[in-house]
């Protein structure tokens, strides 16, 4: 129901687009084909991901020779799923961290505006209260405004920020965070980055510096590289992953503002696309608008 608040702008962007692709068609036939690929095009899925879930509703009309109207949309969501399924490990099951990883450090990148700071603060909120210790980490040293929005989450949640001066060394942050947490014997570590794309070099050796310094206090760290994009941003958001994606290995992703938008489609692709699990979606500025994303859950709430 939340989730279908949510989403409500895509889904009735996409529930009148739909009704248009089909008006007056009994069966699905090329004209309707062609203008599905056009609602999921101007939904943000992706031309390529588009393109391949078109092929399969093709395919599937080829060899059962006729698909009534009304199969259209259960088939699509079918095939929508199917094609997530193929390109990725399965749906994260909660809020949950592994336990044998203590801390679990997570290290959040992605550019200013798109939800970085705030979606800390609700994976903070959400790790307490499924009974976790956390502690946050102010490595965007950058921005003085970034550690300032960071402390007021910290203390809206109620967790520990290890913060230094603006200016100061990011990996020194990482540094001091991950201490803490180990004397504390917390169960979570989530450190902000500065996400400066205009300068890939300084970004691709900031992140790696502040790796290195990780692994050296809790081997393995991160454990988990979580890209943060605004879902609102359509095609900006592709091109974030992809630019993030080259400048180091990110193992998660996160996308925000699908409250915003009637371009949620936008999840679909990306996950296609990148082959890297989307495992939580913003639909909200508030501490509980922060869902784990479940793919058939998702496709299921937008197209009905
Ligand atoms: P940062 O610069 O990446 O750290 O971005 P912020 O976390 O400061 O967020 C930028 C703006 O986006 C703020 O006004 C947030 O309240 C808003 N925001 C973040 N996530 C969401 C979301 O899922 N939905 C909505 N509607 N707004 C969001």
């Amino acid at each position: 129901e939340n989730l279908d608040k949510g989403l409500s702008k895509t889904k009735e962007s996409v529930f009148k687009k739909l009704g248009r692709a089909v008006v007056g068609k009994s069966k699905v036939d090329d004209e309707v084909l062609d203008n599905l690929e056009e609602v999921l095009i101007t939904s943000d899925v992706g031309v390529d991901t588009t393109l391949k879930i078109i092929e399969r509703i093709e395919a599937r009309v080829a060899r059962d020779k006729y698909m009534g109207i009304d199969e259209l949309n259960s088939i699509l969501k079918e095939e929508i799923v199917a094609l997530l399924d193929e390109n990725n490990s399965g749906d994260v099951s909660d809020f949950d961290i592994p336990e044998t990883e203590k801390p679990y450090v997570i290290m959040v990148v992605g550019v200013n505006g798109v939800g970085k700071t705030t979606t800390i603060g609700k994976l903070a909120y959400q790790f307490k209260q499924a009974g976790k210790s956390v502690v946050l980490g102010a490595s965007d040293t950058f921005r003085a405004a970034a550690i300032e929005q960071l402390e007021i989450w910290a203390q809206r949640v109620d967790v520990p920020l290890v913060k230094q001066k603006m200016g100061s060394d990011p990996a020194s942050v990482a540094y001091d965070a991950l201490s803490s947490a180990k004397a504390q014997n917390a169960d979570v570590v989530i450190i902000d980055t500065a996400g400066r794309l205009h300068n890939k070099v300084n970004l691709m050796n900031e992140l790696s510096k502040i790796k290195k310094v990780m692994a050296r206090i809790v081997p393995g760290a991160p454990h988990e590289v979580l890209l943060i994009l605004d879902g609102s941003t359509g095609q900006n958001a592709f091109e974030q992953a992809k630019q993030f994606t080259k400048a180091t290995e990110v193992t998660a992703l996160a996308l925000t503002k699908l409250d915003g938008t009637a371009k949620g489609g936008v999840v679909i692709g990306i996950s296609d696309q990148f082959k890297i699990p989307v495992k939580y979606i913003g639909i909200g500025e508030k501490m509980e608008h922060l869902q784990i994303f479940r793919r058939r859950e998702f496709v299921e709430s937008l197209f009905s």
